[in-house]
């Protein structure tokens, strides 16, 4: 018996001393006292080998099941921990309330004051429509999701092209052919489990723009038709819901919110039409540097959360405008139109 007590202690004392974890030291144990039990039981009464480990090997085979009904009942309460802490990670549906895992991962906006708990709270409340998944679409997708906007919506009738993968960060390689709406929903939950997406797989027009406009608090355009762009601005002014749009040309970028409910002009007071196609040609036709979408995008994200919670002064009556080419920023001031068709006072 004091053989095997030595045995023990010499196998803890050298695994410690050669830097051997715990749980590998706790595994020799069990060899050694498999090896005892094995010795009782096979060699025969009287063996010296026998009488000094005890002679029967019913005392180990106690230890045996004592040990792993210990390990065992360990085994289970860490198992029913994870369990827990598992179920506790999944998005919790009452608005307004958030789990651990949410106050950790919104922590670094929490700790803001312009945004605290109660912006992070609205931010979780509010439902933000995006128009195109496309370069602009991208970085304002990602940032919105993992800002924890609590609903997305995203509208696009497109597929995922090898040419848009140059700056189109949302989209990945292997998602080529699919509808952007359905690739760039997979990357929002895999960066956000907690934001429900809403993908509508389809062109803006006229039939769904109202309602479906009105169903959200505020809308982000950054599609690159002029058609679309008149169309949203049309049914957010109707619906009386904030518009963050952006716009890109080759090295140039230009964002702004309009808001015509606040005093803010609308699009269309800023461009009251469509410039000629041979002036506004399309990215395609133009080019466009890959991060400047990133750019862009990023801001309107930024003016969005700006919106919602109420931080700073969202830029309203203002125009962003961004050279990449050379480095500079003019903020412009826009003004609404007394004889804009679609917000100005009627005569
Ligand atoms: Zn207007």
């Amino acid at each position: 018996m004091l053989l095997v007590v030595i045995l023990a202690a010499v196998i803890w004392g050298v695994g410690a001393a050669m830097g051997r974890s715990r749980e590998s030291r706790l595994k020799l144990l069990g060899v050694l006292l498999g090896a005892v039990i094995g010795v009782n039981l096979l060699l025969p009464d009287g063996h010296p080998l026998r009488e000094a480990t005890g002679a029967t090997a019913a005392p180990w085979l106690l230890l045996t099941g004592f040990v792993l009904l210990v390990f065992g009942y360990g085994w289970g309460v860490k198992y029913l921990r994870g369990r827990s802490a598992a179920v506790q990670d999944t998005p919790i549906p009452q608005s307004g309330s958030f789990s651990e895992t949410e106050l950790n991962r919104y922590a670094r906006h929490i700790v803001l004051r312009e945004v605290g708990g109660a912006g992070q709270k609205a931010l979780k409340n509010a439902k933000v429509l995006v128009v195109g998944a496309g370069g602009l679409g991208a970085p304002v997708l990602q940032y919105l999701a993992a800002a924890g906007v609590g609903t997305i919506g995203v509208i696009d009738d497109d597929v995922v092209d090898n040419a848009n993968l140059q700056r189109q960060v949302i989209h990945k390689d292997r998602n080529i052919g699919m509808p952007k709406v359905f690739s760039a929903q997979a990357e929002l939950e895999a960066q956000n489990p907690f934001v429900t997406v809403h993908p509508y797989n389809r062109r803006l027009d006229d039939d769904i723009a109202a309602t479906l406009i009105a169903e959200y608090d505020i809308v982000l355009d950054g599609t690159d038709n002029f058609d679309t762009r008149y169309l949203v601005n049309r049914a957010c002014v109707a619906a009386g819901v904030p518009l963050v749009s952006g716009a890109l040309s080759q090295w140039e970028g230009q964002l702004s919110v309009f808001d015509p409910a606040k005093g803010a002009p609308c699009y269309q007071c800023v461009f009251p039409q469509a410039p000629a196609a041979h002036l506004a040609p399309s990215c395609a036709q133009a080019g466009v540097i890959g991060p400047l979408p990133g750019v862009i995008g990023s801001m309107m994200a930024v003016e969005a959360i700006k919106v919602i919670t109420g931080a700073g002064a969202p830029l309203r009556g203002q125009m962003v405008m961004y050279d990449a080419l050379y480095g500079e920023n003019r903020v412009i001031g826009v003004s609404k139109r007394d004889d804009c068709p679609v917000c100005g006072t009627p005569s």
